[in-house]
């Protein structure tokens, strides 16, 4: 396990903080003017890849000076290994000269965070055995609770670009289809079953065209994300037969503020578990391509503090991003810059380690007793959920920043939405 990089920024060198030099994760902010600036977070600041550029300091051709990474991505990797290898001198304790570039430190108590990339196309997965056989348990029992394909494929669906927000987002409840098993006919109403789905998301910084292996697929990562999945359950179990979920996984996708490397990461590599069934060649990982990362999520309601629902881990990952990213375009289906792949919901083996409301109620059965003393089954107006990540290194930690949203309550309902 590496050790410690000391920054002159002081903050930075504290063994909690989540931003020390190994980590300099990429997001876009704005301080008082509203202008949308490319920035790294170093310690309790953030540098301003912006001005630097516009100072000569650094040159990427001004792709520092358009307000999100999708430029810098386009660059390709040996470009990446340079700005990472810039910063790296810019911001280390033997660095000399560093005034002008301590005039570009920018508080991130003073910062506003924004989308870090414009998400050119979503997919999720269903991609942790722990997650799928619960909810498949639920659904079908437990003998029938993996599809017959799960083994075999990193199942997915094609989401929705255009619902990814960054943390702070206040998402809305979402009108739906409902119907219980116990009712005729189907009502449109506000979803019932709101929840929340614990994942990492993985940002695809070089496109493709064609098939490409799983070790080309690794390297074409740019880097990760948490991301909350918000789903509508009861819309998902009677809209997802045969075509699987649609607007159930629509409303909004919460991502955390910065995008943490693969090149940060690499020191917390792991592989995948042990095959229960072998792999066809193509999905083969030729080294480990996972990463230990710890997560949890909290529910704070209203007014009210932090409960801990869950604790988890990106190493509960049935299948890598790489293998999802190399299965995804076996289709011969184009990955462009912005791509990003939802894991699929993380859970571990135990009962505190569930990724979703719907596996820690058991289907709303067991509702959970929060710290207030309130009981939850599915997520309440007014409800904030908030997700963390670390790898644990030698004396520091690489953190993502906070993935937080809060649910809104569902507006009325239209006019012409209502029964005659
Ligand atoms: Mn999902």
């Amino acid at each position: 396990m590496s050790e410690l990089q000391r920054a002159w920024v002081s903050s930075a060198n504290d063994a909690k903080c989540p931003f020390p030099l190994n980590n300099l994760p990429y997001g876009v902010f704005s301080g008082a003017d509203g202008e949308r600036r490319c920035g790294v977070a170093i310690g309790d600041q953030i540098l301003d890849l912006a001005a630097l550029e516009a100072a000569g300091t650094l040159d990427f051709g001004g792709a520092l000076q358009t307000g999100s990474w999708n430029a810098v991505m386009a660059l390709g990797p040996s470009e990446w290994a340079r700005l990472r290898g810039d910063l790296t001198d810019l911001l280390g304790a033997s660095a000399q000269n560093t005034e002008a570039t301590a005039r570009a430190l920018v508080p991130q108590a003073e910062a506003q965070m924004h989308m870090p990339f414009m998400v050119s196309e979503y997919t999720d997965f269903y991609a942790a055995k722990n997650h799928a056989f619960n909810v498949g348990t639920m659904f079908r029992g437990p003998e029938n609770a993996l599809p017959a394909n799960w083994l075999s494929i990193p199942i997915g669906y094609n989401g929705r670009a255009s619902s990814v927000v960054v943390s702070g987002t206040d998402v809305t409840r979402p009108y739906g289809q409902l119907k219980s098993p116990d009712e005729a006919l189907p009502r449109f109403a506000p979803c019932q079953r709101w929840d929340l789905e614990l994942e990492m998301g993985a940002i695809v910084g070089t496109p493709s065209e064609g098939m490409v292996s799983v070790a080309e697929a690794d390297e074409m990562i740019f880097g990760y994300v948490l991301m909350n999945d918000w789903s509508a359950r009861d819309i998902q179990a009677w809209e997802y037969q045969p075509l699987g979920p649609f607007q159930s996984k629509a409303t909004a996708t919460t991502i955390s503020p910065w995008i943490v490397t693969r090149a940060a990461l690499s020191p917390f590599r792991v592989s995948t578990p042990e095959r229960e069934r072998p792999l066809l060649p193509y999905l083969k990982e030729p080294g480990p391509m996972l990463y230990d990362i710890e997560l949890e999520v909290t529910l704070a309601p209203e007014g009210k503090g932090e409960t801990l629902l869950s604790r988890t881990n990106y190493k509960e990952m049935y299948y890598s991003a790489a293998q999802q990213l190399a299965h995804h375009t076996t289709s011969g289906c184009a990955m462009r810059v912005g791509d990003m792949l939802g894991s699929g919901t993380i859970s571990g083996p135990e009962k505190s380690a569930r990724g979703s409301m719907l596996e820690m109620s058991w289907g709303g059965k067991e509702p959970l007793t929060l710290d207030s003393g309130e009981l939850r089954s599915f997520i309440e107006d007014g409800d904030t959920i908030t997700l963390r990540g670390q790898a644990v290194g030698n004396g520091y930690v690489i953190g993502f920043g906070a993935c937080v949203g809060k649910t809104l309550p569902a507006p009325a309902l239209p006019e012409w939405a209502q029964e005659d």
